[in-house]
């Protein structure tokens, strides 16, 4: 199930599943990247998640996805990050820039490991409304119930919490948001969250509640 080109087959006590020397500073997620405990070599799985329940969060930078995917994480729930999976998918790339757009492969195969540990996962990302079928296809194909919030504060809070964070080096928190509110209108089956008054802990105790109660 688990394979090291070293050590031929391995358990799951002997995966080191985080890499914390892609971690962003000051971010509470680190970068899902298995490698042997014992050599250090990248690790192969073949197994695939089969079922559990799956929160997905979506929002531009500044929505506090990544912090409520925290919340919830502090509460058993694994947690994939976007960020991460752009920075682990980069360093699998040799440090080619890699577009959000294409991280659904990385995201779906960092859920298969997580589901070595657990059937309770969060995944934190910015997904593109075209791409939201190709998510729930990969989702369905691993026996996940899931379900989408897109936290949307108002715009002024969007902008005021994004001024914090380094998401955006050469363009300014306003364009970015205003990007990305235009962007993110899903059509369907994604659940608004209006986070405005909202603090982060409030945030995950609502959509947790919501999630239980389907
Ligand atoms: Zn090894």
């Amino acid at each position: 199930m688990i394979a090291c080109p070293d050590c031929g087959a391995v358990d799951k006590s002997q995966v080191e599943l985080y890499d914390v020397s892609l971690r962003k500073q000051n971010f509470g997620h680190t970068p899902i990247r298995p490698v042997c405990r014992k050599c250090h070599a990248p690790l192969q799985l073949s197994h695939r998640c089969s079922g559990g329940e799956l929160i997905v969060l979506t929002g531009t930078c500044g929505s506090g996805k990544s912090t409520v995917a925290e919340l919830l994480a502090q509460q058993g729930w694994l947690a994939v990050d976007g960020d991460c999976a752009l920075q682990s998918a980069k360093y699998k790339r040799n440090g080619a820039k890699v577009d959000y757009r294409q991280l659904a492969d990385e995201i779906a195969e960092e859920l298969d490991w997580l589901s070595l540990y657990t059937d309770k996962f969060v995944l934190a990302t910015v997904i593109h409304p075209e791409d939201l079928a190709q998510y729930r296809e990969l989702f369905a194909a691993r026996g996940l119930r899931s379900r989408f919030y897109l936290l949307k504060p108002a715009y002024d809070t969007a902008v005021q919490r994004c001024q914090t964070r380094t998401c955006h080096k050469s363009i300014t928190p306003e364009y970015w948001i205003d990007y990305f509110y235009r962007l993110l209108e899903y059509e369907d089956g994604v659940v608004p969250v209006d986070s405005t008054d909202m603090t982060p802990q409030q945030t995950a105790e609502y959509i947790l509640a919501d999630f239980r109660g389907l």
